[in-house]
């Protein structure tokens, strides 16, 4: 592993790595129970099988057509996570490659996964996409969307609903970042109390920009690119 693309990456995910384990131990919580996800989407194929040789393995793509191509091209030891947006029609081509999809923004995109997963024999695991900030340019459910739907939701009988996902605003402003993080989780303690609740065990929250507080507020995914891929282009 001494070529220099390996050599960057290894310096990357150090820093990364000291970066979880410090907002870990400032929040009480271990670094174990969180899960990194390299964003793949800006990165050449070849960096990207880098990566994997160094035994990582959760590689995220926001577009379902690139996640099904280089799912066939890498290693079977890669799990997927699909953090875009799904339209219907990707639906059937996407479900047997990936490992979790973090961007179910509609109930009738669930409806739709649900009727595919059966027929297809399979028990897709998802997050559903929450537009906690309110913002009219993020896709996502509502919160009081998301309400008003959850019995819904939760009869899916072929999908397991293993959490939430949640992208903060641009913005250089904490406080707006750690509110959004803060009311994914408040939700998400909400939802788990009702009846027929799901363990929903998984917050998807932070990128390279705001992982740090995202941990701090509970994130147990975090989806980062630039910073794990910087200078390896
Ligand atoms: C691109 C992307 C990321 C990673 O962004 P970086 O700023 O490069 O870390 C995370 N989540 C989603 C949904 C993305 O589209």
């Amino acid at each position: 592993m001494s070529d220099p693309i390996s050599h960057q990456l290894q310096a990357n995910l150090r820093r990364v790595d000291e970066l979880i384990a410090a907002a870990c131990e400032k929040s009480g919580r271990t670094a174990s129970d969180v899960q990194l996800v390299a964003v793949t989407k800006y990165t050449s194929l070849e960096v990207v099988e880098r990566l994997v040789e160094l035994g990582h393995v959760h590689l995220g793509e926001n577009r379902p057509q690139q996640l099904i191509e280089r799912s066939e091209l890498l290693s079977d030891s890669v799990q997927w996570h699909l953090i875009g947006q799904l339209q219907r029609n990707k639906v059937r081509a996407v479900l047997p490659h990936v490992t979790l999809i973090h961007s179910v923004d509609l109930l009738r995109l669930l409806l739709h996964i649900d009727q595919v997963a059966e027929e297809l024999n399979l028990k897709p695991r998802v997050l559903l996409q929450v537009n906690v900030s309110g913002e009219a340019s993020k896709s996502g459910m509502s919160p009081d969307e998301l309400r008003a739907s959850w019995d819904e939701l939760v009869a899916c009988q072929n999908v397991s609903i293993q959490g939430l996902m949640t992208m903060a605003p641009l913005t250089d402003d904490v406080e707006v970042v750690r509110r959004t993080f803060a009311g994914l989780r408040e939700l998400r303690d909400e939802l788990r109390e009702r009846k027929n609740g799901e363990s929903l065990n998984h917050l998807s929250m932070g990128m390279s920009s705001d992982y740090e507080i995202a941990l701090q507020e509970g994130a147990t995914l975090i989806r980062l690119g630039s910073t794990i891929f910087s200078g390896c282009e």
